[in-house]
């Protein structure tokens, strides 16, 4: 059996999918799985293609402290117990840089390169290229694939990507990136399979998990993304701010005397739904609370939603779709029914029991704005990605040993 592995490593966690090949296109969900509480509560978990769980073992903290050793627990797992041997590995690899605009088969001088971008995404990046070192290392011959959340941005103009600050900054790398790609280009192709007529157009996808962004898609294509150097920046988040004004840095820094590092960890971890609530970052139990901090954060949210609904419809000049997608945008109906109620004006009309039952299509079939729900799926666009990557390579083998 053909199978890709799909590795989505994080700072605390390891997560892992098999994809069976069948044919030369289809892939199959075989497993998921990971390794999480590294260093704490070590825990490989997964589960098959029905759900069924196949495995769930927990080991000392110092059996598996690092994203290195959760990915040898993991392989060791998938090659000696489900027996399981890989054509080639995808990784979700978060940043990269200026000059990756699509997926890459990685070698030395590749992940030479993308360790580069470490200072880009500090806390990602180098989580993302552990696993690819350690493969690399133990299955040289192996072909791995890394795939980029901000590949799918790449094709911005250069006036969308620049910030107003002077040249040497945007040469040397500091620009509006945007991330979610993986999501975003697969919520694109979803709707071109499924509503083709309305596709090609002015779409905006809000992907809303504990991270949360906004893009401006027009022709299948990112044109704009609410997320820029890193993925601090635009929407509130489970505990990121959000946009927020440098001067507000700048205070923390000169005024609370607080470290590089130490404002590094309170935007990453304690903004958010978190911080303006003071409760906690799971919107489920935001709405679940009569406290007056959770209705503002949640009202926060909303707000800024259909603020940058607005912004990227200027991006666009208009705007045909409206997509939810993630935790939040696929699950919670309330949200939804209320982020609707902010694109009246654009000519959204909610179709309440379509919403309720979260069908496909949740606005009425007036409705000049579709509103529709697609489930996203970044590990399977990394799948895709890597198998299209590997034929592409084999492809352009066998012509060169034609020409040689
Ligand atoms: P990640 O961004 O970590 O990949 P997800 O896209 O799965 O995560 O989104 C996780 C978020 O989704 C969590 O913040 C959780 O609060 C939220 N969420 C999950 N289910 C629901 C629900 N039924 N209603 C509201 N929010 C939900």
């Amino acid at each position: 059996m053909d199978a890709i592995l799909v590795v989505n490593a994080g700072s605390s966690s390891v997560k892992f999918r098999v994809f069976e090949v069948e044919g030369s296109r289809t892939l199959r969900q075989l497993i998921s799985g990971q390794v999480d509480g590294m260093g704490v509560h070590p825990k490989l978990k997964a589960s098959g293609a029905d759900d069924r769980k196949l495995v769930e073992r927990s080991y000392e903290a110092k059996e598996v402290p690092d994203v290195e050793t959760a990915m040898r627990t993991a392989g060791a797992w998938l090659r000696t117990e489900q027996n399981l041997h890989f054509m080639a590995i995808g990784h979700r690899v978060v940043h990269g840089g200026p000059h990756y605009d699509r997926p890459v088969l990685v070698n030395e001088s590749v992940v030479a390169d993308l360790e580069r971008y470490v200072s880009l995404a500090p806390l990602h990046q180098p989580n993302n290229l552990a696993p690819i070192r350690v493969l690399m290392d133990r299955f040289p011959d192996m072909p791995q694939v890394a795939c980029f959340d901000t590949a799918f941005h790449r094709g911005h103009s250069e006036v969308a990507e620049r910030y107003a600050i002077p040249d040497n900054l945007y040469v040397e790398g500091v620009r509006r990136y945007g991330f979610h790609g993986l999501s975003y280009e697969y919520v694109a192709e979803r709707l071109r399979e499924l509503i083709p007529e309305r596709a090609g157009g002015r779409t905006v996808v809000a992907h809303l998990g504990s991270g949360a962004s906004m893009c401006a898609i027009a022709d299948g294509r990112s044109v704009e993304s609410t997320m820029g150097f890193t993925a601090l920046d635009g929407l509130p988040m489970g505990t990121r701010p959000g946009q927020i004004d440098p001067g507000v840095v700048l205070y923390l820094l000169s005024e609370k005397r607080m470290s590089a590092a130490a404002v590094q960890d309170f935007l990453y971890k304690e903004c958010g739904l978190k911080g303006l609530s003071g409760i906690t970052n799971d919107v489920r139990d935001l709405m679940e609370s009569a406290a007056p901090s959770a209705a503002l954060a949640l009202d926060h949210f909303v707000y800024r939603i259909g603020l940058y609904a607005g912004y990227l419809a200027a991006a666009l000049g208009g705007i045909d779709n409206f997509v939810f997608t993630a935790g939040i945008g696929e699950r919670s109906v309330p949200l939804r029914t209320r982020i609707a109620e902010k694109l009246a004006w654009l000519g959204g009309d909610l179709d309440a029991d379509a919403n309720g039952k979260g069908d496909f299509c949740i606005s009425r079939p007036g409705s000049r704005l579709g509103i529709y729900v697609v489930p996203t799926n970044e590990e399977l666009m990394i799948a895709r990605h890597t198998l299209a990557t590997l034929s592409a390579g084999k492809i352009a083998g066998a012509a060169a040993k034609r020409t040689a």
